[in-house]
């Protein structure tokens, strides 16, 4: 049979509830991120009201907030508070551009990077501490300066300073502060080394491929960038600084080489990357068609949990937060995917100019020319002033899946996340249209990977997806 045979569906038996078909049966979710597998001859009894009380399925959905007549509407209540959590503090991640330098050119940045001598493109100390000032008017009890360019070990100066700033500022305040450095290294020295080390920052390192695919994206003239980034990479583990994290944005260059990624990444020591889904629109003539994207991801989680399962541990990122909240019912609010969108009220991203917006994305709509995302300037638009922008307040309506035509029946919608800047950028509007979308139609197809390998529960394949989805050793997921 399949969904389409399923004729009365019965109003008072079943609680609210989405279906999807993953392929010899079906997963079902309710608002809260609770799920179960049924075959599709159960899904039907189940709709149409007629499951046996004294059958397995029955016992499956009982006692989750699936059956009406036992729904437990405080349970289901609480559950999705705990989950959306993140809606009652305010945001955390706070993006400095402290240059567009970069000592090198990146294919992803091209037309927003500037060169390595154009230092008007540095923010100046004076605009970091604004930054820092705002960062610590947060409502949130938790915040993390992500320090990001250009490559911003160019503008080193500048970021120390406002860590140091930062730290001063914070005695009184007593946020739990975090640093984050966003950086392909090409600008690292052995000083900056030292620092960096010594404070306990969080190195996130762009690493997009083994050589042959990364050098593809990031040039250093003679050198190879590939060679650099590792090179730096080995000295801080070295020095002590055990957790180097990767990107790893997925590209054309890299399709065929899922061997070579993995080995690579392992190679270096890195113990976690994020995989980056980047639309060929914006991909400036880089990106992966939609199907070889998917394939490439499929094959990269796969080989991870093979290597897993014999000790190498190397986990992806997107794929922790999806299990996160699948399996743990816990939110490590990542901005990259929420409901709704952390674009203001989860993180801010401060121009090496003091301009602010919601995003990357609404940074680079900037350059090219569209002043949507533009919410102030540090200096002087004030903390409520940016948070009650309306391009805030429209983010956040055009990101709420129940409310999206698209998402609205969809069986993933407590575990997933739209993109309503990069959604603006590609299609023209904030709700877009997710059925068209590069990155919710490669998305549903990863949730059905997942699903698939949490319903077919091979102990040893299992014990790894609980590791991935265990509450993060780093406080948050920052890319
Ligand atoms: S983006 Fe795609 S997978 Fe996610 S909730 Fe919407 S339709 Fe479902």
């Amino acid at each position: 049979m399949t969904v389409h045979d399923i004729e009365s569906p019965a109003t008072v038996f079943a609680a609210p509830f989405a279906f999807r078909d993953i392929g010899d049966g079906c997963v079902v979710t309710n608002p809260a991120g609770q799920f179960a597998f049924l075959a599709l001859e159960e899904l039907a009894a189940f709709v149409e009201g007629r499951l046996d009380e004294h059958s397995d399925a029955y016992a499956r959905l009982d006692g989750r907030n699936f059956i009406r007549k036992s729904l437990d509407t405080e349970d289901l209540a609480n559950r999705i508070a705990k989950r959306r959590a993140y809606l009652r503090q305010g945001p955390w991640q706070h993006d400095l551009l402290v240059t567009l330098r970069h000592p090198g050119t990146r294919a992803l940045a091209a037309g927003y990077d500037r060169g390595h001598d154009a230092t008007d493109a540095d923010m100046s100390a004076g605009t970091a501490e604004h930054c820092v000032d705002l960062a610590l008017l947060s409502t949130a009890p938790a915040v993390t300066l992500v320090f990001r360019g250009g490559e911003p070990l160019l503008s080193f100066d500048v970021m120390r300073h406002a860590v140091e700033y930062a730290n001063d500022r914070n005695d009184a305040i007593r946020k739990d502060l975090g640093i984050s450095l966003v950086s392909d290294l090409s600008a690292m020295d052995d000083e900056k080394l030292d620092w960096l080390v010594r404070n306990k920052v969080h190195v996130v390192a762009a690493v997009d491929g083994p050589a042959p695919v990364h050098d593809q994206l990031h040039s250093l003239g003679s050198r190879s960038a590939y060679a650099e980034t590792a090179r730096w990479i080995g000295r801080l583990r070295e020095a002590g600084l055990e957790h180097v994290d990767a990107t790893f944005a997925l590209t054309r260059h890299a399709l065929g080489h899922a061997d070579e990624i993995i080995d690579s990444y392992r190679e270096l020591g890195i113990r976690s990357m994020m995989v980056e889904l980047i639309p060929p629109e914006l991909a400036s003539g880089h990106g992966a068609p939609r199907e070889e994207a998917l394939g490439l991801y499929l094959e990269l989680v796969d080989r991870m949990l093979a290597g897993a399962k014999q000790g190498q541990e190397l986990a992806e990122r997107l794929a922790s937060v999806l299990l996160s909240r699948i399996l743990q019912q816990h939110d490590p609010n990542y901005l990259g995917l929420r409901s709704p969108a952390g674009g203001g009220t989860g993180g801010l991203v401060y121009g090496h100019d003091g301009t602010v917006y919601p995003s990357e994305h609404g940074r680079r709509a900037h350059l090219d020319g569209d002043d949507l995302f533009v919410l102030g300037d540090v200096e002087h638009s004030g903390y409520d002033g940016i948070l009650r922008h309306e391009t805030v307040s429209a983010m956040l309506v055009a990101s709420m899946l129940e409310a999206n035509p698209g998402c609205a029946l969809c069986a993933y919608q407590p575990y997933c996340g739209v993109l309503p800047d990069e959604n603006h950028r590609l299609q023209g509007s904030l709700h877009g249209r997710v059925r068209d979308s590069y990155r919710a139609r490669i998305l549903v197809n990863i949730q059905d990977h997942l699903f698939r390998l949490i319903r077919d529960a091979d102990p040893a394949v299992m014990a790894v997806l609980k590791r991935w989805s265990a509450p993060d050793e780093h406080r948050h997921f920052v890319v």
